[in-house]
């Protein structure tokens, strides 16, 4: 099979995935959970004695994706939510949200005592008492297994070499599930907390290491994968010179592996849309996410955020979010949800309120941040899959 075959271009996959409110649908044809099969037909054959290599891109949207000079590039659907957390395991493993069950970064969780979630990137989990971004437990349960593609091609004796990047500062469950099977989980050059706003030391150090795995790889089957945070920097700066130009170093160096003989495979987990949050809703959410209406902090993905409320609770909570007014944000129970959205917000948990934004005005986790994703809008659900063959 030739990847992208039975592929439709962007305003087909477009047209067909569309759903209400502006929104995109994962496409059961075409989208990031195809990667692992793709994996799997570029890494079987005749050409299994060569590299593959694939660059994970966190954040790239498909319209930025235009500037990558590939031989061809499809358009993908990615999952919903459009978050890392969900879209890294279903593109490792396969599998769908409605399997993996992975919704968050932040959920309440079984797992973990009552009145608390868990921030799965963190590896820790909180309560109203806590400053979440500098306290919190760590968790130790595992999630999964899911069967992602370096085991299965562990199995077929194709060694991969996983290069954690900024994911490396983001130890626990979830980053033990999402590289299972690797063999090699390779620890990044340089310290993220330094580099992750500075998108040309990112590009550099991407093809550094790439550079690294494929000497230590000649002759041997092998998969190279590695995640590139550009996510953080898109989150504050949106898709600017900077980010364009840290793209531009990266795909000549695709082109560079490629006519060396490897296959190059490009792809991101979710694009990102400018976001906005007033004074009025930032008020509107503290008032709600509080002890006073709620059994924990609230849980969430970006721009789709749920409250654990207190019995009782939901209909006033539902009401002061509502009387905000914010343009296409969509107030309502998980039932509410797919009734407006259909089968595609069956994920989501249990709540009797939650908030997904359509447009641009969304309660924000940070109000630093100026782009965001998470919701349903083309923008955060349409992504790149670049090749560049040998
Ligand atoms: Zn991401």
């Amino acid at each position: 099979m030739r990847v992208g075959e039975g592929f439709v271009d962007y305003e087909t996959l477009v047209a067909r995935s569309s759903g209400v409110c502006g929104s995109i649908l994962p496409d059961p044809r075409q989208s990031i959970a195809c990667i692992p099969e793709i994996l799997d037909e570029s890494l079987s054959g005749s050409d299994a004695h060569s590299a593959a290599i694939v660059l994970g891109v966190d954040g790239l949207s498909w319209e930025s994706a235009r500037e990558l000079g590939a031989d061809v590039v499809h358009p993908l659907t990615a999952v919903f939510p459009s978050t890392s957390v969900a879209a890294w395991i279903t593109a490792t493993s396969g599998l769908d949200v409605a399997d993996h069950g992975i919704v968050g970064p932040v959920c309440q969780h079984p797992s973990i005592p009552p009145g608390r979630v868990w921030n799965m990137f963190r590896g820790r989990h909180y309560g109203f008492d806590d400053d979440w971004q500098r306290d919190g437990v760590p968790t130790t349960h595992i999630l999964g297994p899911w069967p992602t593609i370096f085991a299965r091609l562990s199995g077929r004796g194709v060694v991969s070499r996983v290069h954690l990047g900024d994911i490396s500062t983001m130890p626990g469950a979830w980053t033990d599930a999402l590289v299972r099977g690797a063999t090699h989980v390779i620890q990044p050059r340089y310290r993220w907390s330094v580099i992750r706003d500075a998108p040309a030391l990112i590009a550099s150090t991407t093809i550094a290491e790439v550079d690294d795995s494929l000497r230590r790889s000649v002759g041997r089957p092998t998969l190279i994968w590695i995640h590139v945070n550009l996510d953080e920097h898109v989150h504050y700066s949106g898709y600017d010179s900077s980010f364009r130009t840290a793209l531009q170093s990266i795909s000549r160096a695709a082109r560079r592996w490629a006519d060396a003989g490897s296959e190059v495979l490009l792809h991101s987990d979710h694009g990102q849309t400018r976001t906005t949050c007033s004074n009025r809703l930032a008020q509107a959410w503290a008032q709600v996410e509080s002890p006073v209406f709620c059994e924990s902090p609230a849980g969430g993905a970006g721009r789709v955020r749920w409250l654990y409320t207190r019995p009782g609770a939901a209909a006033e909570v539902r009401a002061i979010l509502a009387d905000v007014d914010a343009p296409g944000l969509i107030v309502g129970s998980r039932d509410d949800l797919i009734g407006i959205l259909g089968p595609v917000a069956e994920v989501l948990p249990d709540s009797d309120a939650i908030v997904l934004a359509t447009e641009r005005e969304f309660p924000l986790v940070d109000r630093v941040y100026r782009f965001e994703h998470g919701s349903l809008t083309k923008s955060e659900m349409v992504v790149p899959l670049a090749l560049w063959h040998r």
